[in-house]
């Protein structure tokens, strides 16, 4: 059965009418239409929709997706309204993410998110296979996926390193764990459950914490080189079960995981953990004993807080890692604002120059839910750069170098990596630097606005202290 809908500029479109149901307005239309026997043309007309846009809506009926590469921006605008006036909620929400990607690219702000791989992927570059599920595993480390024997032994050379690296370190981990499981006290007994959170004050466990720890580490530098998110969650899930061990976080866990969350995109789990390290103990009072819900998986004490409070609010101890990863999340932040403002006021421009187009702010409740959902309050562009520049403020009065050398990190960077920092100093820098550099090509305006606060400057004086205040765990 097909119905033939004739657009407003008179052309005829014969459409089969399982199609047309997936529009709650062309559904009720052609219940009229069949409801009335006397009527042998089953022809709906659309007064409102001109040719042009039904040669695209058709299509998305049948195939569920927009075939239009080159949409030009008005013409998306009449599909918007189309889509809303015909009551097609999937369509609609495909436009406005055209209509998002569109306006972000003209306003620099089309990277928000890190643009991570999220399905495992063969480990082979020169391979384009994605097939899911089919990859075969490196029996050696575990981690790294193959499509096949022949891609496995042409990476092999390229590998290799990272793979016997890992293979060695889960080596030690398991060795280390079997001890403890079984001979800690001299009786069979499950230290990992009963010693949980305490790990750091037996001296016995800590080759398998050190071990374990460097597991994460290397584990999370090839994440950082394939940028799949499998790889980062497995040495995410490492320190995260570290930290359940030794809850007084003597490695200095608690620095590391934030950009690992920031480069999974977990803005909200990255919120509530730096929350939770900066406003448990702000008196020197915590005790260290078993925080309430210390299991594995709850290692997260605070949950759902709101992202757009100022956090200098609840801060005492200025952190420079701890306040670079509270930079990245605000960036985010106003980027997303930035772009809601920006998408206003196209959108209302676009109204006042056509009348046919006075409906089109009717979608800006879906555009506004696909770019603030996500956070839990209301806020305004203006308060959240408010919030950022008293961060980039906090920064810099913590550490002169962070901030230029995150433009111009060469001259930092070329140094050896230090064995020691001191608060404030370069060695610091380098470490949060080294830290935060692959989330400033993922967020498209945060060279800018670092830039701009810099006034442009971005020439810093390195000096690499030999002694410091903290000692840099390395990796051997
Ligand atoms: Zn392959
Ligand atoms: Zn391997």
């Amino acid at each position: 059965m097909t119905t033939n809908l004739r657009s407003s500029d008179g052309e005829m479109f014969s459409v089969p009418n399982n199609l047309l149901q997936k529009s709650e307005t062309l559904a009720s239309m052609l219940n009229v239409c069949s409801d009335d026997t006397d009527d042998t043309d089953d022809t709906v007309t659309l007064d409102r929709i001109n040719s042009k846009y039904l040669r695209i809506i058709i299509p998305w009926l049948q195939s569920g997706s927009v075939q239009s590469d080159n949409l030009e921006l008005n013409d998306l605008y009449y599909l918007l309204v189309h889509s809303n006036y015909l009551n097609i909620p999937d369509l609609l929400n495909q436009l406005c993410e055209l209509l998002i990607d569109k306006i972000a690219k003209r306003n620099n702000l089309h990277k928000i998110d890190s643009d991570l791989i999220t399905e495992p992927r063969c480990f082979n570059s020169n391979c384009k296979t994605s097939t899911r599920g089919a990859l075969k595993v490196c029996a050696k480390c575990s981690i790294a996926r193959y499509c096949c024997k022949d891609c496995q032994s042409s990476d092999w050379a390229h590998h290799k390193t990272m793979c016997k690296r890992i293979s060695t370190f889960t080596k030690t981990m398991n060795k280390e764990a079997a001890h403890l499981s079984v001979e800690l006290w001299g009786e069979p007994g499950n230290t990992f459950e009963e010693e949980a959170g305490h790990f750091w004050g037996i001296h016995e466990t800590r080759a398998y914490c050190r071990a374990r720890h460097c597991l994460a580490e290397t584990i999370l530098e090839l994440a950082d080189g394939k940028q799949q998110s499998f790889i980062y969650e497995k040495g995410l899930a490492h320190h995260m079960e570290l930290l359940r061990l030794i809850h007084g976080d003597n490695m200095g866990i608690r620095y590391e995981v934030p950009s690992v969350f920031l480069k999974l995109n977990r803005d909200e789990d990255c919120y509530n953990f730096l929350k939770w390290w900066s406003t448990i103990d702000p008196h020197g009072r915590y005790d260290w004993g078993d925080p309430p819900e210390s299991r594995e998986g709850d290692w997260l004490y605070l949950r759902d807080q709101d992202l757009l409070e100022n956090p200098l609010k609840f801060i005492d101890r200025m952190e420079l890692q701890v306040l670079a990863a509270f930079l990245w999340i605000r960036l985010r932040i106003v980027s997303r604002y930035s772009l809601m403002e920006a998408i206003e006021n196209e959108i209302k421009s676009a109204t006042c120059k056509s009348e046919e187009l006075r409906f089109l702010p009717h979608i800006l409740p879906t555009v506004k839910k696909m770019l603030l959902g996500r956070y839990r309050s209301k806020s305004s562009l203006k308060a959240q750069e408010e919030i950022l520049r008293q961060i980039l403020e906090a920064i810099e009065m913590c550490n002169k170098t962070f901030l230029p050398a995150m433009i111009n990190p060469g001259p930092l960077l070329s140094c050896p990596a230090p064995s020691v920092y001191s608060d404030g100093s370069s060695s610091e820098a380098y470490l949060a630097v080294k830290q935060s550099l692959g989330m400033l090509s993922s967020v498209s305006v945060a060279k800018d606005i670092i830039t701009k606060f810099c006034g442009g400057n971005t020439y810093y004086k390195v000096d690499m202290e030999s002694v410091g205040r903290f000692a840099v765990r390395t990796n051997p």
